[in-house]
């Protein structure tokens, strides 16, 4: 019975809450079940069962009472990745230095989410202040993708991302800096949206990469992540990079697309020799099925494309090497005493950071020293704006672009471990929309294989800057045209 219930989507469990069909509470004790039941694949750090339980009880007392406009979200148990604020429940971000960490307040994305009605059934887990594209890098060990637990989820939302592939929560939030919501959507074939860049509140999100940070929601349907990022989207005073603009209503204009004269991009750059063969076919072939319906297909370049990973990797951590200067053993997180005040700093920071983040502060702050800046970062950022114009001009010739999400199907755990930009080339394919701040869209392709075991591919759909509209509406679109897709119901 609760294993027919988890396996709803969420648009589906929401009218049975509804209609009374079902009840918050029942949904909600069948949901932390499966938490504890499947709690081998580490896709959740914390169960907030008796404040899940709370809010479901909550649910269902407004349900009973008629009290349900405005919370579209109303009984639904959703998770969050561990890197939100949630006043009163431990935010770790995946790292020692915040292992014990209870903030005083909570993330606007979050907040947005219970007023919505949502209940908070976990915090899940991610690489450590999402550093990383596997969740190898978590402190508190990897997550294991639930089409192959040998096999990694992708990063860094790799706890959200397990969690609703694996039906333990029915969508959950994320991050995207440079790919960690839609890689490993893609890994785990569930629908993964990052919004335009100031769409959402970045206030009480953990802080990785400040210019390149945005929120953004995991679901198993282009309707039940439309639904989750309309609830949690829109302007916020409490963060000037959030832009002062009206949310379109992304639920109901879904089915709204005229596919014909659909104008899709194919950019060529992002076609190259490395991409697994199965994974070109699919992307490929999602482009043809359009086609095939009266959309038009244009060859695009995009010839900046190979530099910015590059580039990233000198954004991204001059920007994190700056955040992570708060952590200093004095205010907030992990403190290891010294005989003096720089020992009790570097103490603390020694202890509490894991390697890819010391490796990533070390990087950032040479890239940023006198001398070196020049060369470096203010390199790294005209690349930034070459990339952006390119796009732009593409989307004055297209409505969207098709590409693959990630080059490879999802690899084992352990076997990029000790190469660090092997995994940063897995980034290839999502970093140039975030240098440029676009939306992207991962939403199941097509079934690829490797070593016999069957494993999801995703079509990665881009959009022009709030853009949202049109990538959701052609990612629902695709899912008509491609058929069911159904991610197995294991025990
Ligand atoms: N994998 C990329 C990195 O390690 C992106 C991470 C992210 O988007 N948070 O930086």
């Amino acid at each position: 019975m609760s294993q027919h219930l988890l396996t709803l989507t969420a648009t589906q469990a929401l009218e049975k809450l509804r209609s009374k069909e079902i009840s918050a509470t029942e949904l909600t004790q069948a949901s932390l079940a499966r938490l504890e039941a499947r709690k081998g694949l580490n896709a959740a750090l914390t169960i907030t069962a008796e404040s899940a339980l709370a809010q479901a009880q909550a649910a269902d007392a407004a349900i009973a009472k008629g009290e349900t406009a405005g919370k579209p979200l109303l009984g639904l148990p959703v998770g969050v990745k561990d890197l939100f604020c949630t006043q009163g429940i431990r935010t770790t971000a995946a790292s020692k230095m915040l292992e014990n960490f209870v903030p005083a307040y909570e993330s606007t994305v979050t907040a947005k989410l219970w007023a919505a009605g949502a209940v908070n059934v976990a915090k899940l887990n991610m690489d450590e202040y999402a550093m990383g594209g596997s969740g190898e890098n978590s402190a508190f060990g990897p997550t294991k993708n639930p089409w192959d637990e040998a096999r990694v989820p992708g990063g860094s939302s790799s706890g959200s991302a397990a969690a609703v592939a694996d039906y333990q929560c029915f969508a959950a939030t994320g991050s995207d800096t440079g790919g960690s919501i839609r890689q490993p959507a893609a890994f785990t074939g569930t629908v993964g949206i990052k919004p335009t860049y100031g769409r959402c509140s970045r206030w009480g999100m953990v802080a990785f990469a400040s210019s390149l940070d945005q929120a953004g929601v995991f679901g198993r349907t282009v309707a039940d992540a439309a639904l989750m990022l309309h609830t949690i989207a829109g302007h916020d005073p409490k963060d000037s990079t959030s832009a002062p603009l009206e949310v379109p209503n992304w639920p109901q204009t879904l089915g709204q697309l005229n596919i014909k004269g659909l104008r899709i991009g194919l950019p060529k750059e992002y076609f190259i020799e490395g991409l697994n063969p199965e994974i070109r076919t699919a992307v490929l072939g999602a482009a043809k099925a359009f086609e095939a319906q009266g959309a038009e297909i244009v060859e695009i370049s995009l010839p900046s494309t190979p530099y910015a990973v590059a580039a990233y990797y000198i954004v991204a951590p001059a920007e994190a090497a700056s955040n992570l200067a708060r952590y200093d053993g004095m205010r907030y997180g992990l403190r290891v005493e010294g005989k003096n005040l720089v020992e009790t700093y570097t103490n603390s920071r020694t202890a509490g950071f894991g390697d890819e983040v010391k490796r990533r502060i070390m990087v950032g702050n040479y890239a940023l020293s006198s001398g070196y800046y020049d060369a470096y970062y203010t390199k790294a950022m005209q690349a930034r704006t070459l990339i952006a114009n390119e796009f732009a001009a593409a989307f004055e010739k297209v409505d969207v672009l098709f590409c693959p999400t990630a080059p490879s199907l999802p690899f084992k755990i352990g076997a990029k471990a000790n190469d660090p930009v092997s995994l940063y080339l897995e980034d290839a394919f999502t970093i140039p929309a975030s240098m440029a701040g676009l939306p992207g869209i991962s939403v199941p392709c097509a079934m690829g294989a490797e070593e016999g075991t069957a494993l999801p591919i995703g079509l990665q759909i881009l959009g022009p800057r709030w853009g949202e509209e049109k990538i959701l509406q052609v990612a629902h679109a695709w899912e008509h045209l491609r058929g069911a897709f159904t991610i197995p119901f294991k025990s």
